[in-house]
């Protein structure tokens, strides 16, 4: 076996010996769910308001009611048919059984950071299982919700990709994580007194892309104004994806301006094909074309995530080479980078870069006119960071 020497690597290697020198476990890229599993209970965040009026009227009930179940749901946040008392009592079981079916159940709550992280595993109809996480900071709250149970796109040094994709979430399970953490802080349940969700981020478990339907859905839920949604700010909602280049075409003409965040972790191929799986079928240069497109369509600027890996991706030059690859799409303040200190996930070698590493890093990103934040670690006790979540009941 000869041995070879990469250009761009000061270290010799076999020539068959993979970049990522640890064995991984290669996992299929998987895009659709698997068949013939049983659809969620239709809930009326699946649905506009006019068809929450068809379906009432499907069911023989007044449409009219349609509108009062969206306010208890959205705008007063009530979840106890008790509590609905404008809607008449002999018929209040079948209005809340038509539009507002149970669709989750919270198994786990965990806290960490004196109760401001909070991340909570749901139970869905059919017993698969996902977390969302709650974070409070300094004037605002964020919330991390999951878009499918268990995650396609392999990843190997994220928990949630080393699980497999179980199913696609519905839009309505979708936007009830949003919905139960929006109650919890009005209730006063978070650290911190009551308050509000300031922003959402497609961060949890699943590839938002790969359920890009159900996640449009849900966008659209989240800021209709009440009482048809929850009125919040797309500005506040963060689409992650690992680089489904078609779809986040998509998403740049969809006209509702979310920041798109997308998981590069690689300014290379031959590194990123082994990190993020579907690079083997989106190169980085029409990956992160494709976010300046968005940049260039929406007006908002995008984030790229580099989860910091030790002796990884973490050299100096591939600091520089992720700003010169960058810059090639112009230097008019379109992206910021966000590094993210790997947090650990069951049987992955890999480990957090060095802090120094990391502050060069940062230094030469910055250098080449890039902004460049450090992410916090928020949760990571309770095993509820980046890349994390795996959703176990035990
Ligand atoms: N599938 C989407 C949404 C998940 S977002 C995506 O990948 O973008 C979760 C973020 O955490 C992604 O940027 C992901 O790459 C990153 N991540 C995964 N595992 C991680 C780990 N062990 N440490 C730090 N970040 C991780």
């Amino acid at each position: 076996m000869p041995l070879t020497h990469d250009s761009w690597d000061t270290r010799w290697r076999w020539e068959d010996e993979p970049v990522v020198s640890e064995s991984i476990k290669t996992l299929p890229l998987v895009f659709e769910e698997p068949k013939g599993r049983g659809k969620p209970p239709r809930h009326l965040a699946d649905l506009t308001p006019e068809d929450r009026k068809t379906r009432l009227e499907e069911l023989g009930l007044p449409g009219f009611r349609a509108r009062q179940l969206s306010t208890h749901y959205f705008s007063r946040l009530v979840d106890d048919p008790g509590q609905m008392t404008d809607l008449p009592a002999g018929q209040r079981a079948e209005l809340v059984a038509g539009l507002l079916p149970n669709l989750m159940t919270a198994l786990k709550t965990q806290q960490a950071d004196k109760g401001t992280t909070r991340k909570t595993l749901w139970k869905l109809f059919d017993g698969a299982l996902v977390e969302s996480v709650l974070m409070r900071y300094p004037g605002r709250v964020t919330i991390c919700v999951s878009s499918q149970a268990g995650c396609g796109m392999a990843c190997p040094f994220c928990a949630t990709g080393q699980g497999g994709l179980q199913r696609n979430m519905s839009t309505g399970e979708i936007v009830e994580q949003v919905v139960a953490g929006a109650r919890a802080l009005a209730r006063d349940e978070v650290a911190g007194g009551p308050g509000r969700i300031s922003n959402v981020v497609f961060m949890g478990m699943g590839e938002p892309m790969a359920n890009y339907k159900a996640v449009m859905g849900a966008v659209r839920r989240l800021t209709d104004p009440a009482p048809d949604g929850l009125g919040m700010s797309a500005r506040g909602i963060t689409v992650s994806t690992v680089g489904l280049v078609p779809r986040i075409n998509q998403l740049a003409e969809e006209g509702i301006p979310v920041t798109l965040a997308l998981s590069l972790h690689a300014p290379d191929d031959e590194l990123r094909d082994e990190l993020v799986p579907i690079n083997t079928r989106w190169k980085v240069g029409e990956t992160v074309e494709a976010a300046w497109n968005y940049a260039k369509t929406t007006k908002r600027r995008v984030s790229i995530e580099y989860a910091m890996m030790r002796g990884i991706n973490d050299q100096a030059w591939r600091a520089d080479l992720l700003g010169d690859v960058l810059n090639s799409y112009g230097d008019w303040g379109w992206v910021h980078v966000n590094l993210i200190p790997l947090n650990p996930t069951p049987g992955s070698k890999w480990t957090a870069s060095d802090p120094a590493d990391e502050r060069e890093f940062v230094r030469r990103l910055e250098a080449k006119g890039i902004p460049t934040t450090v992410r916090d670690t928020r949760g990571r006790e309770i095993d509820g960071a980046c890349g994390q979540l795996a959703a176990h009941e035990d």
